[in-house]
């Protein structure tokens, strides 16, 4: 478990009962930063990608080498009032409360193939905004790729059931 190992759980952060998946101590390995990267690239050096999206602010760390290794450009989804241009966003639900994720409207072109990167899917709540807003924009979401998964959550069944494909290098309970 090359990945999985060297990601590090910080109990009851950044509330009590959340057992929080740091990917620092992945990041700073060098074996582990390298196998992170190679693993997704490898997956999608034939899907003909357009251009990788990824999610503020771990989606960022992952998501523009894998650009950069699938030879195409990187695009940033941020939260709200972030980006200093034209944006569309769509609005989510939290547990308390909502959040909401914009991009630049002149970020993705029509038909554009996109691999959405982040680096955690729970209840897939923030995926799927971030999905629907890349379509919004006229792109086509060719998968969605995590670093970590917590099935139990549900939101990579979540996103399946839409019709997504989910590639995720490991999972937590
Ligand atoms: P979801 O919207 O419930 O799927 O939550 C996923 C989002 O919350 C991602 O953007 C993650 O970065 C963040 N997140 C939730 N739990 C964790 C965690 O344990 N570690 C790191 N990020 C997390």
């Amino acid at each position: 478990m090359p990945i999985k190992s060297r990601i590090r759980t910080i109990p009851h952060y950044p509330h009590q009962g959340i057992m929080f998946r740091d990917i620092t101590t992945l990041l700073k390995d060098p074996v582990g930063l390298r196998l992170t990267i190679e693993k997704i690239t490898n997956q999608y050096k034939e899907a003909r990608i357009d251009t990788v999206v990824g999610i503020e602010a771990r989606g960022f760390i992952i998501g523009t080498p894998v650009a950069f290794q699938l030879h195409t450009g990187f695009i940033p989804i941020r939260k709200k009032n972030k980006l200093p241009a034209k944006t569309a966003g769509r609005d989510y639900q939290l547990e308390y409360g909502s959040d909401r994720v914009e991009i630049h409207v002149d970020a993705i072109q029509q038909g554009n193939r996109v691999l959405l990167v982040d680096d955690l899917i729970a209840t897939g709540g923030t995926a799927e905004a971030a999905v629907k807003l890349i379509e919004d924009m006229g792109g086509e979401v060719v998968a969605c790729c995590f670093v970590i998964d917590l099935p139990d959550v549900g939101g990579r069944a979540r996103l399946e059931k839409s019709g997504y494909e989910v590639f995720s290098l490991c999972e937590f309970e």
